[in-house]
């Protein structure tokens, strides 16, 4: 494994090299950067941080997005779109245009990256910034290289209308040439540094764990909450309820949570009844504290209490029988909020243990098998019980979880043998199908990699003809193909 200190080494390292594969912090789900023969090159060692404009922070490939974020908290910033493993690199997270719970607020990666330093296989050091290089009308950008003029064309495809797609090359009419960078899992060039975009004065969070009791009843209120928030954002309310995300687990999830014993562990009450559990991150007026929270949720149902973000949420949790067994987290609470959140995190981790145990009991080439889809939230509803039903017609058990506040979840086959997972892969090219007939995006914020799974969502999705147009950008940036072989896509 090489780690180069410089973009002059990772520059050596690519003209040196037949086949290369860029790694952050490899914690991605879906194989692409898991080594597979050739030079894997770490970019654990670029970890500068310089602050270079107004809310503009220049961020190597190799530094943690923590890291950043506290960096940035201590000079009352923040970085608004962290996924949630923020052990991720800030390459990483550009290379798979990562998003996290808030994209609902705050959108993925791609909105918060204003420029790239990316090292082509030829050697040559790009140094984008937005709007420094769009796409023409015939969707061409030429790009000079000592090596020769390269000419390449965007995809004529069109990408789903979502707010995460995460499913190959960027493709828009005048698009810019950073965007084509961002989400490219290190098939084009070598990410060395990212410009990103950064906000003052971070919120005060408080966190909300909701049970509810039917899944319909969760959707309705997850709306109303998405309604209210897109409402006050509108109109700049400061009265306004503002929720930034709300993530959630499903009955399954709970019933692996209580096997384990993570309820009890995380002081969370979980009623027996309740179909699904809501997390809701919910953003208050700067200053806010634990005690404005109590003083607040005692007189909230009363006609004269204060008009403020925090009772009208409650109120909306009322009216939907959700607030007596509300538990909250108030900002500053900090063991509060990360047993909230471990209680979360702890349903993947519960599931994806069980996989490992199947895999090491059963059969070995029993693998994670897990679909990561966004629809239109409208089709949200319709769409989970799409999920759910093309599970158990296969006698599959699963559990499915996700960020419900974008319409976007994860469910996952919990397997009893290999054949569970080919009828698991089966299942998920069907809602793959389903997804793309509401307008939604298969491939919503893991990327594609190396899964074969979802490279063949790809294809459904875009195509032979969007592959093609996708391997020429490729062949025009990386004409030897050294670069992260068979993410995405095979060569042929
Ligand atoms: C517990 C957990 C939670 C997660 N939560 C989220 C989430 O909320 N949202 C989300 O979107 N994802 C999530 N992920 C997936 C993963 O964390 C993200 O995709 C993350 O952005 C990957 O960053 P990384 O540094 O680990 O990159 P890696 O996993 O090392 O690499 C990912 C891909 O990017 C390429 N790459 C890496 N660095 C570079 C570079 N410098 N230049 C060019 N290409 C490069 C690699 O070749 C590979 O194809 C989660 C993963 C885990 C394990």
């Amino acid at each position: 494994m090489a780690k180069p200190r410089s973009e002059q080494d990772v520059a050596r390292l690519l003209t040196a090299s037949t086949r290369v594969l860029p790694i952050g912090a490899q914690s991605s789900l879906t194989g692409g950067a898991t080594p597979d023969g050739g030079l894997v090159l770490s970019t654990v060692r670029l970890t500068d941080i310089q602050e270079v404009g107004q809310r503009l922070f220049r961020t190597e490939a190799g530094a943690e997005i923590e890291t950043l974020q506290n960096l940035l908290h201590r000079a009352d910033q923040w970085y608004a779109p962290s996924p949630t493993y923020t052990g991720a690199l800030a390459g990483g997270v550009v290379a798979t245009n990562a998003a996290g719970a808030s994209t609902f607020k705050y959108g993925t990666t791609r909105r918060w990256t204003e420029g790239l330093t990316v090292v082509l296989t030829c050697g040559h050091v790009l140094d984008l910034m937005r709007g420094n290089c769009v796409a023409g009308d015939d969707r061409t950008f030429t790009i000079e290289c000592p090596c020769g003029r390269r000419t390449l064309r965007h995809g004529s495809y069109r990408m789903p209308d979502v707010p995460k797609v995460s499913a190959g090359y960027f493709a828009a009419p005048g698009m810019d040439l950073v965007d084509l960078f961002i989400g490219a899992e290190g098939t084009l060039g070598v990410i060395t540094a990212v410009t990103f975009r950064v906000l003052p004065e971070p919120p005060a969070v408080a966190w909300a764990m909701v049970p509810v009791r039917s899944e319909s009843a969760a959707v309705s209120l997850v709306d109303a909450l998405r309604r209210a928030s897109q409402d006050s954002w509108r109109h700049s309310d400061p009265h306004g309820i503002d929720v930034a995300a709300i993530e959630h687990v499903d009955r399954r999830c709970l019933e692996i949570l209580r096997e384990d014993g993570i309820d009890t562990k995380h002081d969370i009450t979980v009623p027996l009844d309740a179909e699904l559990m809501l997390l809701i991150q919910l953003e208050l007026p700067g200053g806010t504290t634990p005690a404005d929270g109590y003083a607040q949720v005692a007189i909230a149902l009363d006609s004269d209490a204060p008009d403020t973000p925090l009772v009208r949420f409650l109120r909306l949790l009322n009216v939907h029988q959700a607030l007596d067994d509300a538990q909250m987290a108030w900002p500053g609470e900090r063991r509060r909020i990360e047993q909230f959140l471990a209680f979360r995190e702890s349903a993947p981790a519960g599931v994806n243990r069980r996989v490992g145990n199947a895999k090491r009991d059963i059969n070995d080439r029993i693998e994670k098998t897990a679909a990561d889809m966004i629809v239109p939230f409208e089709h949200f509803g319709e769409m989970l019980a799409i999920y759910r039903e093309g599970y158990s017609r296969r006698g599959l058990d699963f559990a499915i979880w996700g960020h419900i506040s974008d319409g976007n979840v994860h469910p996952n086959v919990i397997p009893t043998s290999y054949a569970d997972i080919v009828s698991g892969r089966e299942a998920i090219l069907e809602f793959g199908r389903e997804v793309a007939r509401l307008g939604g995006c298969p491939l919503a914020e893991h990327g594609v990699g190396r899964s074969s799974v979802k490279q063949a969502l790809l294809r459904q999705l875009y195509g032979d003809a969007g592959l093609d147009e996708m391997r020429a950008i490729k062949s025009a940036l990386d004409p030897d193909w050294k670069l992260a072989p068979g993410v995405i896509f095979s060569r042929t």
